[in-house]
């Protein structure tokens, strides 16, 4: 017998339209480059976004067409974040910390028809515009005074101004939103495509339908998930091209929330400024932002007002216990671990603590909410190893594999990499994880950070957890380094705390209770930072390159 309800499409203009209906007074705040603060309401962000579907209808682009963006997290960024859906088009985050070189492949076999570019960028744009076929760049973003493109026109297509780039606030104006033609869109169609690194080869484009964006929003906002409501004011600090900014913007927007987007000011203090000047009660980000964070409070507590913070979601990379047990204890700040990747849309586990153990001792505590946590609902995940599946039992390692409501299926245009899907149809995360008996995930390693010593394994994440609960280390990365005798052999790159100065010796000594005498690092080297990643994370493959003779015999 079939079911008899009606066969409503779960696409993003659903919660585009109640946002229009319902939120109209509730406010969106932005960090402009020059640090001042723009303000408006959802009635003016809906009605923006509105205007650029029917521009770029009205240029051309149609179902399916892919519209690139290159820009911070600001207000025109969340317009296009629907605006382009809305067209019936799809977004296409670029990731403004790529190399101009890869910017102009992805582009490329994206097929990206159109750029949004925040005035900002547009020198990295010119550094790859000569390998890329864009029909239309459109620039946002104030003119320096007395120079810009746009000047004159009143038309989409009589907007163009210097260097033939459209002014987005032109076609803003120049677009009657009563014209709008609201696509009639299969919720399985593409809403939006994100490029990740991925562990070989090129990048690989992952395409979210509208579908999966709506579920995984609605599953984001349950309360054991990130639990988002009305009443919430939103800031990701996780940038709006990595991972669609884990969702928040288009949970916020469902939800009604006000949003508070940082732009390119992502330094502690700038984001501590946002955080109690606009009374933020979530915030998400990699860790490596937050290690910054706690730094900074430390160094002034009780500088800043962040009472009304509820919770910050940290992933991306496993957040250290430390850290965790850190914010809590010192400035009562709750740190919420989870963990995802773009392949997942991003949000894939998220630790919380059962409610039976509320009264277990702090360290019960800590060490359940320092493990990437459960799968949240629509989410299912497993582990395999050479054995076939394994057992729940918090010690098996193996794969982690994942599937979902809005895990991905399969790359664009990637037939090569097909091989990431079992054959019966989990993605293989690449990620060495093992799962407790309460269904929490913990991850190990990513499998090629792994340190393979003598045939087996030492997790780098448990290391560098411990050295960076050692008070006088700011942040620490563990990578392999080839060795003579064992193949690999850890290495442990340390960056202190300004002010704290620490041996080797001691740091081994701090490990030593905690790990098999095997596992401990060979050397410790000190570092001023260590590099990051395109998203923030720790470059372990730089680290691994420059120290790769560091053990040799
Ligand atoms: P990139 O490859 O550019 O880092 P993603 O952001 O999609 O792209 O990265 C996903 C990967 O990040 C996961 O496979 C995992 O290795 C790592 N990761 C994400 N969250 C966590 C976490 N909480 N703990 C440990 N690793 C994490």
């Amino acid at each position: 017998m079939q079911g008899l309800m009606m066969d409503f499409p779960l696409t993003l203009l659903t919660i585009f339209r109640r946002a229009e209906a319902l939120f109209g007074a509730r406010e969106i705040v932005t960090r402009l480059p020059d640090k001042s603060f723009h303000r408006y309401t959802y009635r003016e962000f809906t009605e923006r976004a509105r205007r650029l579907a029917v521009a770029l209808q009205e240029l051309g682009v149609g179902r399916g067409d892919r519209v690139a963006t290159l820009m911070w997290n600001q207000y025109q960024h969340l317009e296009a974040y629907f605006g382009i859906p809305a067209a019936g088009a799809v977004l296409h985050t670029l990731n403004l910390r790529l190399h101009p070189s890869e910017l102009a492949y992805i582009v490329q076999h994206a097929g990206d028809k159109v750029l949004i570019v925040d005035r900002t960028l547009l020198p990295l744009y010119q550094q790859f515009r000569d390998h890329v076929q864009l029909e239309h760049v459109i620039v946002v973003g104030a003119a320096p005074a007395g120079a810009g493109p746009g000047a004159g026109g009143s038309g989409a297509g009589e907007a163009a101004g210097a260097g033939g780039f459209l002014d987005y606030e032109q076609l803003l104006a120049a677009a009657d939103p009563s014209r709008y033609r609201e696509p009639d869109l299969d919720e399985r169609e593409a809403a939006a495509m994100c490029y990740t690194s991925g562990t070989t080869g090129r990048p690989k484009g992952v395409v979210y339908s509208h579908r999966a964006l709506v579920l995984h929003s609605l599953g984001t906002a349950l309360p054991d998930c990130v639990g988002m409501g009305e009443a919430d004011c939103c800031l990701p600090v996780v940038p709006m091209f990595h991972a669609n900014a884990w969702g928040m913007p288009f949970t916020a927007t469902m939800v009604g929330a006000k949003q508070v987007f940082p732009g390119p000011h992502l330094d502690a203090v700038s984001l501590l400024e946002d955080f109690s000047q606009e009374r933020v009660t979530l915030t998400a980000g990699v860790p490596t932002i937050w290690l910054g964070i706690l730094q900074e409070l430390d160094k002034n507590p009780g500088r800043w007002d962040l009472s009304s913070l509820r919770a910050m979601l940290v992933g991306g990379s496993a957040a250290p216990r430390g850290m965790i047990q850190a914010f809590q204890e010192r400035h009562g700040l709750r740190v919420i671990h989870g963990w995802g990747m773009t392949e997942t849309s991003p949000v894939g586990t998220l630790s919380h603590l059962p409610p039976d153990l509320a009264e277990a001792p702090a360290g019960v505590q800590y060490d359940l909410r320092a493990k990437q946590g459960r799968p949240v609902p629509l989410v299912e995940v497993r582990i395999r190893n050479d054995q076939g599946v394994a057992p729940w039992d918090g010690e098996t390692m193996g794969e982690l594999e994942i599937r979902g409501a809005w895990v991905a299926a399969s790359y664009y245009n990637a037939p090569e990499a097909a091989d990431r899907w079992t054959a019966d149809g989990w993605l293989r995360t690449g990620d060495i994880a093992t799962i407790d008996p309460r269904g929490f995930v913990e991850i190990k390693d990513r499998e090629k950070d792994l340190v393979k010593s003598g045939g087996e394994w030492i997790s780098s994440v448990a290391l560098e957890n411990e050295l960076m609960a050692h008070p006088a280390v700011a942040e620490a990365a563990v990578i392999a380094v080839p060795h003579p005798r064992w193949q690999e052999r850890p290495l442990a790159v340390v960056v202190l705390k300004e002010g704290h100065t620490v041996t080797r010796e001691e740091l081994l000594d701090w490990l030593r209770p905690k790990f098999a005498k095997w596992w401990l690092p060979d050397d410790v080297v000190f570092v001023p930072e260590i590099p990051r990643t395109s998203t923030g994370k720790f470059l372990k493959a730089a680290l691994r390159e420059r120290f790769r003779d560091h053990l040799a015999a």
